[in-house]
């Protein structure tokens, strides 16, 4: 596939809004990786988040410059159009962190507010009366998902998040991380591959050589990572001789806690 060229893409200075830097600045921030977003054709904002929004810093002149949401430096650099005052940028793919110029359009408050009822998820990024969600909360949510101790049940109960947006967090739809693979990806929840105690050795032999990670056990046997998790836990399985890898002195600060990193 070939690499879009953003430098032929965000173009537009509008005026002497964008100078030559700042458009550099704004398109090296930007990764147009095929796979990444619902449709695997989204370009993700790699810099500064809020709420899972990409904000862009526009120097305007040394020491003084505008926070901007990356949404609009994408769609006014890439037509030339200013965004008229007042108005949003909302995503047509669903994907808040996506910077694609044609996955932008201009809309009103309304017009996303329908957006979300549409989609039936419109405690996305609101209260509520439910915990306000940012980065951290995703992370945790995931990192209790993966620990194999929760249900998705329970994770909206500890975390106070409505269901929809837990199993967007988990799906990676939202709070996008890159490094994490979901725990519904390919693989499913339920694990394909038969287990024999056989098996489980060799699992618990591979893990503790320190090679692989559980996700990476996980894709070579075609077992979900969570089965993975609770076998090298010895939650599953469970045999009395086998010693726990947190014993054996940590690999890394996530191991005890089943990360898949
Ligand atoms: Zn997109």
């Amino acid at each position: 596939m070939l690499t879009p060229r953003l430098d032929r893409v965000f173009i537009y200075h509008c005026g002497d809004k964008y100078s030559d830097d700042n458009l550099d600045r704004f398109i090296s921030k930007i990764d147009t990786t095929p796979g990444l977003g619902p449709k695997g054709n989204c370009w993700l904002w790699e810099d500064w988040l809020e709420n899972g929004y990409g904000k862009f810093r526009l120097n305007i002149s040394p020491g003084n410059n505008l926070r901007m949401s990356a949404t609009h430096v994408s769609l006014e650099t890439s037509s030339g159009k200013l965004i008229t005052e007042g108005l949003l940028v909302r995503h047509k793919c669903d994907f808040p962190q996506c910077v694609r110029y044609d996955h932008l359009l201009e809309g009103t408050q309304q017009d996303n507010i329908n957006d979300k009822i549409d989609r039936g998820r419109q405690a996305t990024n609101e209260t509520h009366g439910m915990s306000k969600i940012n980065i951290d909360i995703a992370a945790r949510a995931r990192y209790l998902y993966d620990s194999c101790d929760y249900t998705q049940m329970q994770i909206e109960n500890e975390l106070h998040i409505d269901q929809t947006v837990v199993s967007d967090i988990l799906k990676n739809k939202l709070w996008y991380d890159k490094s994490y693979i979901s725990g519904n990806s390919k693989l499913g929840r339920n694990g394909t591959t038969k287990l024999t105690w056989e098996l489980v050795g060799e699992i618990r032999r591979l893990y503790s050589i320190g090679k692989y990670t559980m996700q990476q056990l996980g894709n070579m046997f075609a077992i979900d990572v969570s089965h993975i998790c609770a076998i090298i836990k010895n939650k599953k399985w469970y045999d009395q001789n086998y010693i726990l890898p947190e014993s054996q002195n940590g690999r890394n600060k996530y191991s005890n806690a089943c990360n898949i990193l």
